[in-house]
């Protein structure tokens, strides 16, 4: 998408993920003439899907490689998770919204555009049998970074994560040096929907 470019984003793997992914299948009726403009969209239970930027921008600042194991915190629509999948990576999702997490479920099984697994849990918790991972990614604007994602991250692993109030969020990059020590690296401000405590059950 030469909007994206134009905007920075420079890694083609990521760019030709972002033009060969429809991104209307996400979203919903009545939205999806809307699709190919670069703006956050309503999925229902209150939640958006990101604008194709900040997925390039996140899925850029990840580093994917064929194989890596990722876990995503915010299934939402089910299109971040597309994305990193095309690129050859194994995604676990979370998403804590119930109703979303099975109306996303039924769609990406539908698509089968990779190795995706979904779960109905609290992204805080990390996923602890498939620990660690490779990279992760937050699609919600956090207070800080969870102790409890650090520690499931590989030596070496990056962790992609917007931090900041409501209102607006600084991403950050963080990679897990040795079994102590984290880099912590800033980049631009973005604006997510917040990442919350446990789950919504219908
Ligand atoms: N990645 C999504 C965009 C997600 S919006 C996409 O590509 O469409 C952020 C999502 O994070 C919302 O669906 C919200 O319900 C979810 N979320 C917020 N807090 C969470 C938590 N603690 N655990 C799991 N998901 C969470």
């Amino acid at each position: 998408m030469e909007t994206i470019r134009a905007k920075g984003i420079q890694d083609e793997k990521v760019l030709t993920a972002i033009n060969s992914l429809p991104r209307h299948f996400f979203m919903e009726k009545g939205f999806e003439e809307w699709a190919y403009i670069d703006k956050a969209f309503p999925i229902g239970s209150d939640q958006t899907i990101s604008q194709p930027y900040t997925v390039a921008f996140q899925t850029e600042l990840l580093q994917i490689k064929k194989r890596d194991k990722i876990l995503e915190v915010g299934t939402g629509s089910g299109y971040q998770a597309s994305i990193l999948a095309l690129l050859g990576a194994r995604v676990h999702t979370i998403e804590r919204q119930e109703d979303l997490y099975h109306k996303t479920n039924i769609l990406l099984e539908k698509l089968d555009v990779g190795n995706i697994r979904t779960y109905f849990r609290d992204g805080y918790k990390g996923i602890p049998e498939f620990a660690p991972f490779d990279k992760m990614i937050i699609t919600a604007g956090a207070k800080s970074v969870p102790t409890t994602l650090k520690n499931q991250l590989k030596i070496g692993g990056i962790l992609v994560i917007p931090i900041g109030d409501d209102n607006t969020q600084k991403m950050f990059r963080i990679t897990r040096v040795s079994e102590k020590e984290f880099k912590k690296e800033e980049f631009a401000n973005f604006r997510f929907v917040p990442f919350l405590k446990g789950t919504n059950k219908k």
